[in-house]
């Protein structure tokens, strides 16, 4: 594994004396989900303002990939565009007149020649979903929209590293869910994802690892099991439980449930009260790759396989799905749903991007290993084109 960014020895005091962090080490790891957690003051803001040099540390060092970051003009240019930040509040980072123009200050910053930066804007706001919004002042968009422009600028300038302050305040929960789900993209495709959050829910389930901050400094890291299955450090830190641990530790406190560490998720939870679904027959669950097929292909995939549950993973697959007319079930945790439903024999298609479907295939795969539920997946679209 390689290290993407390290701190040594890291404090931070404000202008007014405020000490924000104190002797902070860590070093997060190239490809990862991590989430920073903490009460409010612990100094999670901070940190991330030092990982992209927006903040100069008083003590310590910052490193990127094994360098220690410089503060003059063209270094902070450099790792401003290796680790972009998305700051907690939109209005905070969109201040151009037009969408497009926002997108394109990073890569106009860099130097980019035009005809690069249309370039650049027009993959990022397709990967947003946000196509056609070029001409859109940000600030008649919704919550869920500026936070979706703020993440196009941001990957309009190749990141290998972006961080997100708090992305999901203020935004509806299928929004929030929205956004986990293109950061959860971003991050199969290989960026390494930063998060501070207050969602204890949605760290747990959704990092690789988390760092819970208190009084400027790190008290525990680890997996969300290993940080969140200590109840006490949780509820020093002002924190609560996720409510599936929380639901966990009341089973095993009453014999319901056995194991040795909580469970990640429903499914996992489910698969410990009952280990072996009941259902002789199990569904299906069909991957169809949005990238292969058009509206037609799908409509007609649709009714090869009638009374299944759909789910719709990523921007494209739910714009597809929308411009189709076709009423999705599940947006969001959509493979362990249908996961889920095929235990209850139902079958479920899920429609996702190119990228995409190996993973879905993987995890699939995964959970048969761990379960010994084999649970069919097939993808008609990977090995023939004829449904386009
Ligand atoms: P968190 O993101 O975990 O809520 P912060 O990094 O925002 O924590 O804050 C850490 C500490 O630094 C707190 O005591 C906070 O009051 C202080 N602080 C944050 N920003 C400033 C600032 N601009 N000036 C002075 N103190 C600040």
């Amino acid at each position: 594994m390689t290290t993407i960014l390290e701190t040594r020895s890291l404090c931070y005091s404000y202008g007014d004396g405020t000490k924000a962090l104190n002797d902070v080490c860590i070093s997060l790891q190239e490809g990862k989900k991590v989430a920073l957690v903490g009460p409010n003051g612990a100094g999670k803001s901070t940190l991330m303002l030092m990982f992209n040099g927006i903040l100069r540390p008083s003590q310590g060092i910052v490193l990127f990939r094994g360098q220690p970051m410089n503060y003059d003009a063209a270094s902070l240019r450099s790792i401003r565009r290796a680790v972009g930040m998305v700051f907690q509040n939109s209005d905070d980072q969109l201040f151009a007149p037009t969408v497009f123009q926002d997108v394109a200050f990073g890569p106009t910053n860099l130097g980019y020649a035009v005809d690069k930066v249309k370039r650049y804007v027009g993959f990022a706001l397709q990967y947003v979903g946000l196509s056609g919004y070029e001409r859109r002042p940000p600030h008649h968009l919704s919550g869920g929209e500026k936070k979706r422009v703020a993440i196009a600028g941001i990957l309009a300038m190749e990141p290998e590293v972006i961080i997100l302050d708090e992305p999901t305040s203020n935004l509806d929960p299928a929004s929030s869910e929205e956004i986990m789900e293109m950061l959860d993209e971003l991050n199969y495709g290989g960026k390494t994802l930063i998060i501070s959050t207050h969602d204890v829910d949605l760290a747990y389930r959704w990092a690789d690892e988390v760092i819970l901050m208190k009084g400027g400094g790190v008290v525990r890291r680890g997996t969300g099991q290993e940080v969140f299955g200590d109840a006490k450090l949780i509820k020093d830190a002002r924190l609560k439980l996720p409510l599936v641990v929380d639901l966990y530790q009341e089973l095993a406190g009453r014999g319901i449930v056995r194991g040795s560490e909580p469970p990640k998720n429903i499914l996992e939870l489910c698969d410990l009260l009952q280990p072996k679904a009941e259902t002789e027959v199990l569904g299906k669950i069909y991957i169809c790759n949005v990238d292969r097929a058009d509206g037609k292909g799908i409509l007609a995939m649709l009714e090869e396989i009638p009374a299944c549950f759909k789910g719709a993973m990523g921007t494209s697959a739910k714009s597809l799905a929308e411009k189709c007319g076709i009423s999705i079930d599940f947006t969001y945790g959509v493979i362990d749903k249908c996961i889920l439903k095929a235990l209850l024999g139902k079958s479920s298609i899920i429609m996702t991007s190119g990228g995409m479907v190996d993973h879905t295939m993987q995890r699939i795969e995964d959970y048969g290993q761990e379960s010994g539920t084999k649970i069919e997946a097939i993808c008609p679209m990977q090995s023939t084109e004829n449904l386009k």
